[in-house]
């Protein structure tokens, strides 16, 4: 057993057991050895490896036994923190054990080995749709975006680009687009896969020599959608026949929606007249979320929880410490959610705060991220247009000295500095310099509506 045969039984599992489940339990997965036939799994946490072990242990361990490799048994335990087993707390799953009732039916789902001829892309997951999708002020010039693509039409924006963080959605709403319009236009050709399958595809076709069909398939397609087109990044002979397939495909004025991690323009390592293209169509960013979306998805996501686990009570207040706390992303969001709930029902107790607390600790330690002064003066010098050395040089002129202003109101709102601390940040200066600067903010929060504007702006970048 190696890594790799460990990527390959991940990959059926993700077949298995859908997206969200995967994403959840057994993308966490750190694989660590097999020895003696017991297969090791490092877990963040014993709750996790227990759930694992429960609900996908036999699953894995069947996996693991039809790669041909001899495992008896699979353990997740939680490593120490350096790096050492922690025994005791290993769960483990032995071959012996009845599998579990779903099981015998995941064999003949095994990955098929795939020609190059049949249709490319992966499958569209149904559970994407725009019914689900929760639209709040980040996303809802995307959402609206995608709306319009899905209800197909004359096509006006080729491509549409969507670019955000990770966790924000964009795989969301293109599998929503191609929901939407395999539902109005059953027989359109509508082809989704990462950036990834597409370089893999490729590299396959090149080593067959079926570069032919692999041309000739993707001009034939109707709607295309490459997620993730960051990774071509870097990979010339992929990017040029992306290049080309984007090219004949808007030719032909057929549809094209790209996402990425980040803007065409910012996207290094690839190549100029790509960028160009991608954004010759509509480009639009999905924001990182706010307080409202957060509880909008939670509230959304709890109903279906209600569904699933009938009976269990959510105390108040716990949707919103959840929203206001986990700032992160919606798959974290979604991840906790899913946690919790699971959490619960395993131990037949209510949800309430402190067991939220309790369950989440992990999560939210990571999202309590600490604001540093630097970045506070780094992200107010590129909002002002200003040098991150003014900030801390002594220059008085007012386009300088406001900004400056600005960043030490949010030092001392957002961080836990000292007066005299923040004035040494802010190239030594005085503690009476910094406390005359954050009450002349605070004053001019009231009267200058721009200047209240930019403030929560930055705020919230700051605190996303
Ligand atoms: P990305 O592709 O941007 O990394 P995903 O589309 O995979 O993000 O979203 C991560 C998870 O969060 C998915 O399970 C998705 O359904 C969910 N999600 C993201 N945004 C929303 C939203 N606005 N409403 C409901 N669910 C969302
Ligand atoms: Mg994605």
């Amino acid at each position: 057993m190696t890594e790799e045969t460990w990527g390959r039984v991940r990959e059926e599992l993700l077949g298995v057991v859908g997206r969200n489940n995967y994403t959840n339990w057994i993308e966490p997965l750190e694989f660590s050895g097999l020895e003696e036939g017991v297969a090791t799994f490092f877990v963040p946490t014993n709750f996790m490896g227990d759930w694992v072990s429960r609900n996908f242990g036999d699953q894995i361990l069947q996996r693991m036994v039809a790669t041909g490799k001899s495992v008896s048994r699979v353990e997740f335990t939680v490593p120490a923190r350096g790096g050492a087993v922690v025994k005791p707390a290993a769960v483990r799953v032995d071959a012996v054990r009845p599998v579990a009732g779903n099981a015998p039916t995941l064999s003949a789902r095994a990955a098929p080995a795939r020609s190059v001829s049949e249709l490319p892309g992966a499958p569209i997951d149904p559970r994407f749709t725009f019914d689900n999708f929760v639209v709040g002020k980040p996303n809802e010039l995307a959402h609206a975006a995608a709306r319009r693509v899905g209800e197909g039409g004359p096509v006006t924006f080729n491509p549409l680009f969507l670019y955000g963080g990770v966790g924000l959605g964009k795989t969301h709403l293109m599998h929503a687009i191609a929901n939407e319009l395999k539902t109005r236009s059953p027989e359109l050709r509508v082809v989704y896969l990462s950036a990834e399958q597409f370089m893999y595809r490729f590299v396959q076709a090149l080593r067959d020599k079926q570069m032919m069909d692999f041309k000739q398939i993707f001009r034939s397609v109707d709607v295309l959608m490459v997620d993730d087109v960051q990774f071509i990044a870097g990979k010339d002979s992929t990017q040029e026949e992306f290049f080309h397939t984007f090219n004949a495909l808007v030719d032909q004025n057929k549809q094209i929606i790209i996402s990425a991690d980040r803007a065409p323009g910012e996207i290094k390592d690839l190549e100029d007249r790509i960028k160009s293209r991608l954004q010759c169509g509509l480009v639009v960013d999905l924001h990182p979320t706010d307080y409202e979306l957060r509880l909008g998805v939670l509230q959304t996501k709890v109903e279906n929880y209600r569904v699933q686990y009938p009976g269990l009570e959510i105390t108040p207040g716990v949707l919103e410490f959840l929203a206001h706390r986990i700032t992160t992303n919606v798959r974290v969001l979604e991840g906790a959610l899913m946690r919790l709930f699971a959490f619960a029902s395993l131990v037949g107790r209510e949800i309430t705060l402190e067991l939220a607390q309790d369950c989440l600790a992990d999560v939210l330690r990571a999202s309590d991220r600490k604001v540093t002064i630097e970045e506070i003066q780094r992200k107010v010098s590129e909002h002002y247009n200003i040098r991150l050395s003014d900030m801390i040089g002594p220059k008085r002129v007012r386009a300088i000295a406001r900004p400056r202003q600005m960043a030490m109101y949010l030092s001392k709102q957002l961080t836990s500095r000292s007066l005299p601390e923040i004035g040494r940040r802010f190239g030594g200066r005085d503690h009476t310099t910094v406390m005359h600067g954050v009450k002349k903010i605070e004053e001019l929060k009231g009267l200058d509506n721009q200047l209240a504007e930019d403030l929560e702006l930055l705020r919230r970048a700051l605190e996303a």
